[in-house]
């Protein structure tokens, strides 16, 4: 792929709704036709870039934000991103939004609570509703749905494979990435 084209899905949904997993799958199809996308997935990024940081609305706005930061860096240079982090409140991402302009996509990554609970990928949600973790996402924090996403992904209907496969094809669709080569 020769002088890709920049841009970031950005990723928002609840813990247990699919982010991580869609992006794993969305990374191995680009990287296979030759992009250099990276993912900058909230866990991670918590683990590095914003260690220290605690869930208060202060500090998740302030993740929030440098997520964007990088986002639009690398995006602007022709590096796809996929940032893969709840993102909680709508005003912090309509700023990424504003700053990346039409690079920003927006995915809702939607799935209800109760499937997300039911999931417990992490064992977060019954330690959330036994009150051993404070500020969680959707239990007893706000979750801000997006209102103008680019693009809503409903992972109790559909496989992750099917996910992935329409946000390729959506990306095709705005010529962000050459359409696949048919053998
Ligand atoms: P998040 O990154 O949003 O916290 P994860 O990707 O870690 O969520 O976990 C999502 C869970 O939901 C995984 O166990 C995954 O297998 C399951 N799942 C079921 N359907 C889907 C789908 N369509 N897309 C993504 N994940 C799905």
């Amino acid at each position: 792929m020769s002088e890709e084209k920049g841009f970031t899905l950005w990723f928002t949904g609840l813990s247990g709704a699919g982010k991580t997993t869609i992006s794993h799958i969305l990374e191995e199809q680009l990287r296979a036709r030759g992009s250099k996308l990276e993912i900058l997935d909230g866990d991670v990024v918590r683990e590095n870039l914003s260690k220290g940081l605690g869930f208060s609305k202060e500090d998740r706005d302030t993740n929030i934000r440098r997520i964007a930061f990088v986002a639009d860096l690398l995006s602007r240079n022709g590096t796809p991103v996929i940032t893969a982090a709840i993102s909680p409140y709508r005003s912090i991402r309509d700023e990424a939004r504003e700053m990346m302009g039409d690079r920003f996509i927006e995915v809702y990554i939607e799935a209800s609570v109760d499937a997300c609970a039911e999931r417990d990928v992490k064992g977060l949600y019954a330690k959330a509703f036994s009150g051993e973790i404070k500020e969680f996402t959707g239990v007893s924090d706000p979750y801000e749905e997006p209102l103008n996403a680019e693009v809503t992904i409903k992972t109790e209907e559909e496989e992750p494979a099917e996910s992935a496969a329409k946000l390729i094809a959506y990306l095709e669709e705005r010529d962000l990435i050459p359409a696949a080569v048919s053998s």
